[in-house]
This record gives structure tokens, sequence and C-alpha cells, in this order.
């Protein structure tokens, strides 16, 4: 190593240090404001540091165009420190050389300073990044903040309202364990919120039958809801199924009407939601109405069969010979008044039915002797249609405990459908066959040892989307609406009704325009006697 003076050893490491150099005289003006400054000497890293060549001996504003409008602060630190001596550190942006510095400037003497920086840019270009992050972060927890409370606040008002609906409500994760019940449902069951929340629903709760029986699990209208995932409904009449009674904490009970709706969470059932209300007055309402229309149509039998004695007294010429115009007349009045008692005797049975007044009477029947007999009945229609009509009874069918009124009904309702909805010269067939327990009959597997009824025809069908409203009272398709202007949409309601109360099954396939075909079974062990002590007939 060779010995170095001095100067030469400070003069390699102003050369080659890292940080750039610059030693600079300061100008000022008159009133001794700082206006400019020389370079009078800069080291290597100068010009690599800032981009700027040959700065020995210029002006900074010759140097760098612009420099005093936009880093005005340089002037007035440099100025500062080259008069006070007062050194000073500092970050700074020139935005000319679009480089950030981090400057140590110091005063070797007065009016003179030497500026020592180091490029920071690339570090300031991480910190903005970092904190363009931070601040990207924190919106997020903005955004998920004011969601969150926007969902509390929906969840507060969805429980409010909740809360507050008059209709019980019942809430339940996928097994039926009770999430919440809302005031009305603590209410009308008799059970606290508190008591009842995170408890399987099912075990809490009785539900019984109309007989007192208590509903099994399987049939438990939440059950099935989760079991299914489709909504299920109970009923509010005693007619169109069974009425479902919930039974409190002190054995007291109502009768409920119960909708119960899946939660469905992509496409898997992760709850229940339940909604159910004391139908207790609707029944009251309801069976009120069936007694009013049970007294009326029973009052108007009386009159409309005089009505039908006295035209056929004068059809028959009792009253002296007719002329052809009265006659036409008369029978006009004939055909509107058996219309008449047919609907009459309709609402009866239906309000019968309704008020569970209507007896069961079952004794040893020949079913195909019975069946005859109704076909016999409507021969007229059948001829007058020209349908071709083929029975086809089993030989040997054991007598069978019905109530032969009741059973006539259904076949005659069975057949003059057949009839009604089968255009001119089409075929019908009546058909009676005895199953053993477990066998099947079309789709259907009969429970016990039964007599199949079978009554086909090849007419106008059932329309597929209305098939489902078949049994329901009143109810008429679109398709024969126009065809066949006087029914009345009860006699399959009654004959459901009839066939329900007995053990029966009935149910029907059927095209439209290719027909239909109605199919009942009648268990052997046979119909259970009723006795209805408010019936009226
Ligand atoms: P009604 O025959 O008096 O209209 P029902 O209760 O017997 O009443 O039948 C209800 C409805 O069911 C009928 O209006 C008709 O739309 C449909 N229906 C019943 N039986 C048949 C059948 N055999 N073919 C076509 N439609 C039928």
């Amino acid at each position: 190593m060779t010995s170095q003076t001095p100067e030469t050893f400070y003069k390699s490491i102003f050369e080659n240090m890292t940080d750039g150099l610059a030693y600079c005289q300061m100008i000022f003006d008159a009133q001794k404001n700082p206006v400019d400054w020389i370079y009078i000497k800069v080291n290597k890293n100068f010009e690599k540091l800032t981009g700027l060549k040959n700065a020995k001996g210029k002006k900074v504003s010759k140097l760098i165009p612009g420099i005093s409008a936009s880093n005005p602060e340089l002037f007035k630190i440099y100025g500062q420190v080259s008069l006070t001596g007062k050194p000073e550190r500092f970050e700074t942006y020139v935005a000319p050389l679009s480089r950030w510095f981090l400057v140590s400037v110091f005063s070797p003497q007065k009016n003179f300073f030497v500026a020592l920086f180091q490029n920071i840019t690339d570090r300031k270009q991480i910190e903005k990044n970092l904190e363009d992050a931070r601040i990207a972060a924190v919106n997020v927890l903005d955004d998920l903040f004011v969601e969150k409370s926007k969902v509390e606040t929906a969840k507060a008002k969805e429980e409010a309202i909740l809360m507050s609906i008059g209709d019980g409500l019942i809430t339940t994760d996928e097994k039926g364990n009770t999430i919440f019940i809302n005031k009305a449902a603590e209410k009308l069951l008799g059970i606290k919120n508190e008591e009842i929340s995170g408890k399987s629903f099912f075990e809490s709760t009785t539900i019984e039958n109309e007989e007192g029986v208590a509903v099994p699990l399987e049939k438990r209208p939440i059950h099935m809801a989760l079991a299914t995932g489709t909504t299920t409904t109970t009923t509010t009449t005693t007619t169109t199924g069974p009425t479902y009674y919930y039974v409190r904490k002190d054995k007291t009970k109502f009768p409920a009407a119960i909708t119960v709706t899946p939660v469905i969470l992509s496409g898997k059932v992760i709850g229940a939601i339940g909604v159910f209300h004391d139908i207790t007055k609707e029944r009251e309402i309801d069976h009120a109405k069936s007694e009013f229309v049970s007294l009326a149509s029973h009052q108007l039998r009386t009159p409309l069969t005089a009505i039908g004695w006295y035209v056929e007294m004068l059809q028959s010429g009792d009253a002296g010979v007719l002329n052809d115009k009265q006659n036409k007349y008369l029978s006009e009045i004939y055909t509107g008044n058996k219309r008449m008692v047919e609907l009459v005797n309709a609402l009866l049975n239906v309000s019968r039915i309704e008020l569970g007044t209507f007896v069961v009477e079952p004794e040893p029947t020949d079913v195909v002797l019975l069946a005859r007999s109704v076909v016999d009945e409507q021969k007229s229609q059948i001829e007058a249609k020209k349908l071709k009509l083929s029975e086809k009874y089993a030989k040997d069918l054991p007598l069978f405990n019905a109530d032969p009124k009741l059973l006539r009904m259904v076949f005659q309702n069975l057949l003059s459908n057949a009839v009604k909805y089968t255009p001119k010269g089409g075929a019908i067939e009546f058909a009676l066959w005895m199953v053993k327990g477990g066998e099947s009959v079309d789709v259907q597997k009969a429970d016990e040892d039964s007599i199949a009824v079978k009554v086909t025809d090849a007419g106008y069908g059932i329309p597929k989307k209305q098939q489902n409203q078949i049994f329901t009272k009143f109810f008429r398709a679109d398709n024969v609406r126009k065809k066949d202007t006087e029914g009345t949409g009860l006699g399959l309601y009654i004959v459901k009704a009839i066939v329900d109360h007995s053990g029966s099954k009935i149910w029907f396939e059927s095209v439209e325009n290719k027909g239909a075909i109605f199919y009942v079974t009648l268990p052997l062990s046979g119909m259970k006697k009723k006795e209805g002590a408010k019936a009226l007939i």
C-alpha cells in the first residue's frame, strides 16, 4: 500500500463514496433571499444519482429548470444552512428529476454548503405501495364493517318482524332442533323460547289428530318439509284433510293451520320455517256455514219433491189433456226440477260430510248387483250417447260389508262422469275384481284383501295441470266446462270423502283427449259403522 497525503485520501473518499455530494455556493439577492446556487464541485455519484451531467460551475436554475417553483424549500434550507452553519437533514421530492432524495446539508464556510444525498426513490416507491396497500386494507375493513352493520341491521329488523307477526313462527335447523319461536308461538304453544330453543321441536311439542292420537314423526309438517325439501301445508277444514291439533304444555289443545317451508341453501335443506295459527274460529264459522247449507238443502227438498210429483201428475193427464206446448214446458220444468233435486242432494251430502253427521250403515253388500243397478239407472244416458259400455265383473266376488247407499254414490259418480265426459259413440268400461293384500292395482299396492273398482273411458280426459285439484269441492276442469254445463264439481269431492272415511283408496290416470281411468280399492274388512247422531236424515 502506498502512503497517501490527507488531501488525496479525502479526495478518494469524496470520489468513491456511494452518496452523491455537491459543494455549492449560495447566491442571495439584495434582500438576502436565497435565489440560486452554483455547483462548485460534485463527486462521481452525483451524476448517477441525479442524472445531471456536467454540473460543475453551473447554476442550479440552469441545470434543473423549474426547480425554484417545484422545490422552494431547497432554497430556503440551503440558504439558511449557508448563513447559519446549522446542519439539516431532510427528504424531498424533486419533480423535474422525478426522484426522491434524502439530503444532509452542512456549511463548511459562510455562503457555501455541502449537500450529501442518497436517491431514495425506490424506497419511497415501496413505502408508497405499502401505504396504498394499507389504505386498501383499511377500505376493505371499512366496507366489511359497513356490510356487517348492514347485515346486523337487517337481522335486527327481521327479528323484530318475526317477533311481532301475529302468526306463530318456528324456525328449526335441518334436524328439527328449534332455533327460535316468536311471541305468538310462545303464547299459542304455552312454552317460552328459552325453554325450547336448542331442543328438538318434535320432542318438545305434540301434535294430535281429530281422534286425539299423536301424529307420528314422519307425518309432522316440519319433518315432512325437512325430509322432502318442499313446502308442507296442513288443512284448515275437516274435509280437505285431517286437522292437526297442537297440544299445549297444560294439555289443552287447539286446531292449527300449519305451513312449513324448508330453507334451502345450495340445494341442501338447512332448516325449516313453520308458520301456524289457531283455526278454532275459522272452524266454528265453517261449521255454522255447513249447518246452514244442510238446513237450507233439507228444507228445499220437500217443495222440490212436491213440484216433481205435481209435474208428473200433470204429465199423466190427471188434470186434463195437455197440448204439445204445455207438455214441452212441463218437461222443461221436470228436467230443471230434477237437476235442482240432484244439486240439493249433493249439497246435503257435502254438509253431512263437513259436519261429520253422515251415517255409515254397513251391511253385507253384493257389489256386482249394486254395479249392475247403477248401470241400469244410467242406461238411458248411455244409449242416448251411443256409448259402448263393457262390464267386467269377476265371478264369485264375496259379499262385502259396505253401506250400499254410499257405495252406490261412488259408483254413480264415477260412471256418470265417464258417461258425461266421453263424446258420442265412445267406449267405457266398468270393472270389478278381487286383489290380495300386497298385490298391485295399477300403480298402487292394496294394503289388504280388497275389491278393486275400475271405471275407464276414452273421453276428454283431465288436463295435467289441473289433475291435483280434481277432488276439491266445486272444481271443474277447463276442458269440460263448455262441453257439459250442468256439472256441480261436487261428485268427486263426495266420492273422495266416502272413500277416505271407509278406509278405501281412490286415484286416477288421465291424458287429455285420451280418456281417464278411475280406480278404487275397497278393503274386504268393510266400512266401519258410524252413527250420525245429528244427522238430519
Ligand atoms: P262434475 O262432474 O259435476 O263437474 P265431479 O266432482 O264429478 O263434478 O268432477 C269434477 C271434475 O273432474 C269434472 O268437472 C271434470 O272436469 C273432471 N272429471 C271427472 N271425471 C272425469 C272423467 N271421467 N273424464 C274427464 N274429466 C273428468
